[in-house]
């Protein structure tokens, strides 16, 4: 049992200014964690209780998916990460640092390089694979923005995990395992989550999904389809191509020019010609570490830059900006078209829709209509390079895609031999020969998913935690200290519970009831005793449930066993 008045759990009133989310401002208001610097943070013990319970259903299930928890150090040589190439890639997220000696090195934001250094040392023969490592440990990442708390921390607790298999086929079998041990850890914490697909990057890795918390705070879009399975990151979801569009007029022998002064948007230039925005061919001019690359779609749709940056195996992309779109066209953004472009273009699968369309002539105050795709210009390609919308076309089934918003807690990837490759990983197999590893890579953030829980879990008054995560599973609460049989009786309650395994707080503080009810609303224990005097007169003390609001007045002498039972049912609640 646990005294309130003597732990550490500075509750506010206040709703501090730079909290914009529920989570960040409910952490800071129940005194679970105090900023030391931006995205830094310290634990106080309630918070430090939640993010050790995250942990413990964390190590359980991975522990039961068969993977050892080792602990790696926070402070890396660069040496590593110049290995794998990492070292120049990753920008400016990783910190870097010298030590006495000059010696490079930074603080680990991901640890392929350290696992695989490890297993490359230890494993020589397929009888060792296949192996599953992971650690719980405080990763850096210098974020350029980071907000909302934990959510988007710079120092922060992961739980990373690393496989390695023998072949394909074993790291498949590894993935779906770890994907199944995801799927209970956040059932098990209450959260109404999804596994949608996700990006893998260029260099590509076979394949990822990202675990999303629901939540309309959520930073990521996500499409669901009504009618299957099927979850995508907006990054990822896959447009398959459309029917063609009726032709706007038969298409003649060529293109003819109009005049369009000062319209360069999609809308300005739809209304001024009359012609429907899905007959513009919209046209965007990015420059890529692979060169300039101009890219076609119909001006109904968005480009989707992940795509692209995919299809054109970049490391980087971005929008070309004012002057190197004149130096390229001739003309000022918003008169470009693919018609005579001095650049390779990529045309989405929308633009194959188009029969006869509008589109910049790459002149001030200029348009081209009649313009047809495959006549008038030649895409090198056409893909699928546009972001999925409400309401497509599911890629799976017949059925239609609906939008929402998530948190991704999650992240399982299927690595290959990226990291084996570039580190010589390798392995003898049964007949004697050299074979590289096979690795995946399992991600969960464990502040993150905390903060996540508190999104889907929270009212006006404060927090709801599912009983699973939460700091206390009970609060027990005398009204008035100065009565000391009640408070003696209440004492007793708490005690018992404690013994029977109950974490109980007992909110033993000199404070009016007012105050003691809204800490443990705020807070958001899931169950609380209250030990009223009037009830406590006439035997009875109430308890009351934190989710539903329910109260009910229990006979003093059924009270721990009400609980226990209620604890219990809670507990089902989360149970994969
Ligand atoms: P994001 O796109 O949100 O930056 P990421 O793709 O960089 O995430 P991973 O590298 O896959 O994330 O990291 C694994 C997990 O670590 C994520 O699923 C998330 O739960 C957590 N995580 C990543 N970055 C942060 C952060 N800055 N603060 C807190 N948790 C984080
Ligand atoms: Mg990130």
């Amino acid at each position: 049992m646990i005294r309130y008045s003597r732990y550490l759990m500075p509750t506010t009133k206040e709703t501090p200014s730079d909290a914009e989310v529920a989570s960040h401002r409910l952490m800071l208001r129940a005194g679970l964690i105090r900023k030391v610097a931006s995205g830094i943070y310290s634990y106080l013990p309630a918070g430090l209780r939640v993010l050790r319970k995250v942990e413990a259903i964390i190590r359980e299930e991975m522990d039961r998916a068969g993977a050892q928890e080792v602990l790696m150090p926070a402070v890396i040589p660069a040496e590593l990460w110049k290995e794998s190439g990492r070292w120049d890639a990753y920008g400016k997220e990783l910190l870097r640092f010298r030590d006495r000696a000059g010696r490079e090195f930074c603080l680990g934001p991901t640890h392929e390089e350290v696992i695989t250094d490890l297993v490359r040392g230890e494993v020589h023969s397929y009888r060792q694979l296949p192996l599953n490592l992971y650690q719980i440990q405080d990763k850096f990442r210098d974020e350029i923005r980071p907000r909302f708390g934990l959510m988007r921390g710079r120092e922060f607790f992961m739980k990373d995990a690393y496989s390695f298999d023998a072949d394909e086929e074993g790291a498949a079998g590894t993935y779906r395992k770890m994907y199944e041990a995801y799927s209970r850890i956040f059932r098990r914490m209450g959260l109404d989550f999804r596994a949608v697909e996700a990006d893998t990057g260029a260099i590509g890795g076979s394949s990822s999904h990202e675990f999303m918390v629901i939540a309309d705070s959520g930073e990521d879009a996500i499409v669901s389809c009504g009618g299957c399975e099927y979850s995508a990151n907006v990054e990822k979801a896959e447009c398959p191509p459309e029917d063609r569009d009726i032709p706007s007029s038969p298409a003649p022998g060529s293109p003819r020019k109009v005049s369009t002064p000062g319209k360069r948007t999609i809308d300005e230039v739809s209304a001024f010609l009359n012609i429907a925005p899905g007959l513009l061919i919209k046209t965007l001019l990015f420059e890529t570490d692979k060169g300039d690359v101009a890219v076609v779609l119909s001006g109904k749709h968005e480009v989707n830059e992940t795509k692209v940056k995919n299809y054109v195996g970049a490391e980087w992309l971005k929008l070309a900006g004012e002057d190197r779109v004149r130096e390229i066209t001739g003309a000022p953004s918003g008169y470009t078209g693919p018609v005579g472009l001095p650049v390779r273009v990529l045309a989405d699968h929308s633009v194959g829709a188009i029969v006869s369309g509008a589109t910049g002539a790459n002149e001030q105050d200029a348009h081209l209509v009649d313009v047809v795709p495959g006549r008038d210009f030649q895409p090198e390609a056409y893909a699928d390079v546009r972001l999925v919308e409400e309401g497509d076309r599911c890629p799976r089934c017949t059925g239609n895609l609906r939008s929402s918003r998530g948190i991704e807690v999650g992240h399982v990837f299927r690595l290959g031999t990226k990291y084996s490759r570039s580190l010589s990983a390798t392995y003898l197999d049964a007949g004697g020969k050299e074979q590289l590893i096979v690795m995946g890579c399992y991600g969960i953030g464990v502040g993150r998913t905390a903060a996540a829980a508190i999104e889907q879990h929270h009212d006006q008054d404060g927090i709801r935690w599912p009983i699973s995560i939460a700091p206390f599973e009970v609060c027990v609460l005398p009204v008035n200290m100065k009565n000391a049989g009640l408070v003696e009786e209440a004492k007793r309650v708490a005690g018992e519970l404690s013994v029977r395994g109950i974490e109980a707080l007992f909110d033993d503080r000199d404070e009016r009831p007012g105050i003691k009810f809204k800490d443990a609303d705020l807070v958001g224990i899931p169950l609380r005793v209250t030990f009223g005097e009037k009830n406590y007169g006439a035997g009875y003390a109430e308890i009351r449930d934190r989710t539903t609001g329910e109260t009910d007045r229990v006979g003093i002498s059924a009270v721990v066993d009400r609980v226990c039972a209620a604890v219990e049912e809670k507990r089902k609640e989360c149970t994969p």
